[in-house]
């Protein structure tokens, strides 16, 4: 069951996903009613599997959540990544590059970010970015962002190649959703912070975003560093395939705790 949500989800390399035809609201025959107890299993599982991960030397974890303004990448941290003891677990927020962000490559910030051996990195956007805000805003012309993909793709290979296990979810929402999120955002005085204005002329350019997002995860989603679409319209599903999807990667990855030190298995303590 699991593997089959997993791989209807993932977009294999050069398939040419199409956004438009990927209904937001899909949820592969779960259930809502059990979803609450799916999910806490997952995340015990999600524990286990770091607690070995941080146990051992066995690579890294890095996990890039991407998706357009109130897609769920704040919900997706607090209801699935809490899974992870804080211990072995950073999260990245990568907003408007600072100057001296701006002065380097782009790949420099997040380079800096990327998990050491044994540890789990989060990356809430991303250098996705570049090809994405950078791209709708023309911050830097084709020429420079449209060799970025490529640059991006070879980026990643180096991590893989490296000991860094790369899983990429795009949360993909509907744009009437979008619209709700947004006004209850407005609307409720505790959701008001995270609303700026400038996210409705953002708004104004989804279908640019859209063709954006679709160029990445055409030409980004590789072997090594594979790209998954979430349905995320619905919360619990996102959680839930989110989960799912960690789960099986983490599991991939054959983690086991490292064997004893010599003379320690059958010592008794005076
Ligand atoms: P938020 O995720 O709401 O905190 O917003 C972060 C903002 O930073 C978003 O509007 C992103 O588009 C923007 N941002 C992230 N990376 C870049 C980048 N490389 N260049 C320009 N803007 C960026
Ligand atoms: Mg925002």
């Amino acid at each position: 069951m699991t593997e089959r949500l997993r791989e209807r989800l993932l977009v294999k390399p050069g398939a040419r996903p199409q956004l438009a035809s990927i209904d937001p609201r899909e949820t592969f025959g779960r259930e809502r009613a059990s979803a609450e107890g799916d999910l806490q299993a997952l995340r015990t599982r999600l524990e286990e599997l770091q607690d070995r991960l941080w146990a051992g030397d066995g690579g890294a974890l890095l996990v890039v959540l991407q998706g357009i303004d109130t897609s769920g990448k704040d919900g997706t941290l607090r209801h699935v990544m809490t899974a992870f003891n804080p211990q072995g677990c950073t999260v990245t927020l990568f907003g408007v590059p600072t100057p001296q962000e701006l002065a380097h490559d782009y790949l420099w910030r997040v380079h800096q970010h990327t998990p050491a051996r044994g540890t789990v990195s989060v990356f809430d956007r991303s250098h996705y970015e570049d090809v994405l805000v950078v791209r709708v805003h023309e911050l830097v012309p084709k020429e420079v962002w449209s060799r970025r993909y490529d640059q991006i793709n070879r980026f990643e290979e180096h991590l893989a190649a490296n000991g860094t296990t790369i899983v990429k979810f795009f949360l993909h929402i509907s744009r009437e959703e979008q619209r709700e999120r947004l006004q209850a955002r407005i609307d409720t005085p505790e959701k008001r912070w995270k609303f700026r204005l400038g996210d409705l002329d953002e708004r104004k350019r989804w279908d640019e975003y859209m063709a954006a997002y679709e160029e990445v995860l055409d030409r980004c989603s590789t072997e090594g560093a594979p790209w998954y679409i979430i349905p995320a319209d619905r919360k619990w599903f996102r959680n839930l395939a989110v989960a799912e999807i960690l789960v099986a990667t983490l599991d991939e990855m054959g983690l086991s705790y490292p064997p004893a030190g010599e003379g320690i298995v059958g010592l008794v303590v005076e």
